[in-house]
């Protein structure tokens, strides 16, 4: 995200407003947080049962009344928006003030299967520029004032520096062992002070630099926008000698999930209402089922129990010494489609674990064509050998899925990695029928 001068011209009232509630609200006392959020929450769905045509005959359908909602148990007779259906209702879903809101239409990046369109307005971009200064500010030291580095999907160009903003953007799409020099020579002429980015984007600048016999440090990175695997932080703490602070969040902006300093994730139910469901769309208050939210800025296309298609699971303990009332998320295991099912019907998340024990692969990612195979798609160091690293691998990846499944290894080059169009790389790519992940989870 660029913030230019213009947007911060226009909306100083506005974002003082909500810099300043969302500083306190962690630590506001939890019983009159929930009554507010129920309040907003309520406010939401009455602005849309009133300006928005889908929502009156999807509340209709669901014989809920917004002006009836008195507590989170009624809001839960909404059904859950899944993509396609906001694909198929793209119009309907416009409020009738969407212009007079500043309504910008934007996409996601469709990773998989078609992008969806939705329109964002200056309320949530606001509101996403205090929710990312909040992160930002977290950490004594560092503030959104300072130079800082981000390297994500930017592909105008290799780089460009924001004077404003004081933000060097560098491209993934660019990053590589030509670039890395300039790269790393940008951040010292930059004197940035810290950097945010893809985890994979993150972990390719690490390892390139660690190849490159250059160093640099920084005490805090900031990672979003994809699942932050275990061996990429351990990797990225120990190169750049600091924290990964990992920030769960999407384009659709209805969801916010950060990392605290005391290591714990908290949903920020101030910015979203997160819910984890089950595959029958009821409250999983234990182990892992959908996060679906409902963001409580945008209006111009409010997005009301929206399935992120991400799976996460809430942690059982309540408080965080970092004292955040926020509610903690034990893990968040990344998307639906990023399980692999085995014969058996046993779902399979995280198995970049398997990968963890081989230094000599770079990058690694799994496809799925149906449920007998999986085909590993390996991108190697120099020094690599199939026949020397495949036994360990094989043992640890049949840990984890078992005996049946056929397991194919493939050697690819730089130009075969499938980059998403936000220039990330998906872990695991999944042809496997849909009615197969609707199983119960074993994760
Ligand atoms: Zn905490």
């Amino acid at each position: 995200m660029d913030f230019r001068f213009k947007d911060y011209l226009s909306m100083p009232l506005q974002l003082l407003r909500i810099n300043r509630s969302m500083k306190a609200a962690p630590y506001r006392n939890k019983e009159d947080f929930e009554k507010e959020l129920l309040v907003r929450l309520r406010e939401m769905c009455i602005y849309a049962y009133e300006h928005v045509p889908f929502y009156k005959e999807w509340f209709h359908d669901a014989d809920f009344s917004p002006y009836q909602m008195q507590s989170f148990e009624y809001f839960e007779r909404l059904p859950v928006l899944d993509k396609d259906v906001v694909r198929n209702n793209y119009d309907r879903l416009i409020s009738d003030e969407a212009e007079k809101l500043g309504a910008v239409e934007c996409e996601t990046s469709g990773s998989t299967g078609t992008p969806m369109q939705f329109l964002l307005d200056n309320n949530v971009n606001t509101a996403s520029l205090a929710l990312f200064n909040r992160t930002w500010n977290m950490c004594k030291d560092w503030n959104i004032t300072k130079p800082q580095a981000t390297i994500s999907g930017y592909a105008e160009g290799e780089w460009k520096y924001n004077r404003f903003s004081k933000i060097l953007y560098l491209s993934s799409f660019h990053l590589n062992e030509e670039t890395v020099l300039n790269f790393y020579n940008l951040i010292l002429k930059y004197k940035v002070k810290f950097i945010r980015g893809y985890p994979s984007s993150l972990y390719r600048f690490a390892q390139l630099l660690n190849e490159r016999n250059l160093h640099l440090q920084f005490d805090v990175m900031f990672s979003g926008a994809e699942t932050l695997l275990p061996f990429q932080r351990e990797f990225i703490e120990e190169f750049f000698k600091g924290k990964v602070i990992d920030h769960y969040t999407h384009w659709e902006r209805t969801a916010s999930i950060c990392e605290c300093m005391e290591g714990r994730l908290h949903a920020q139910n101030d910015y979203g209402f997160h819910e984890i469901l089950d595959a029958n769309n009821r409250s999983v208050k234990e182990g892992v089922g959908r996060l679906v939210c409902t963001g409580l800025y945008n209006r111009a296309m409010p997005l009301i129990r929206y399935d992120t298609r991400d799976l996460a699971e809430w942690e059982t303990e309540i408080s965080c010494p970092c004292g955040s009332n926020f509610p903690i998320v034990k893990k968040i295991w990344g998307r639906i489609e990023d399980i692999v099912v085995t014969p058996e019907g046993v779902l399979v998340g995280r198995l970049d674990a398997a990968f963890k024990y081989n230094k000599n692969i770079k990058l690694a990612y799994i496809y799925q064509p149906n449920i007998e195979n999986i085909i590993v798609n390996i991108y190697p160091f120099d020094d690599f050998s199939l026949k020397t690293e495949k036994p360990l691998l094989e043992q640890e990846l049949r840990k984890r899925v078992g005996s049946t499944i056929k397991i194919q290894y493939k050697i690819v080059n730089k130009e075969d990695i499938p980059f998403t169009p936000a220039g990330k790389v998906r872990f695991v790519v999944s042809d496997v029928d849909k009615k197969y992940q609707n199983t119960e989870f074993e994760l």
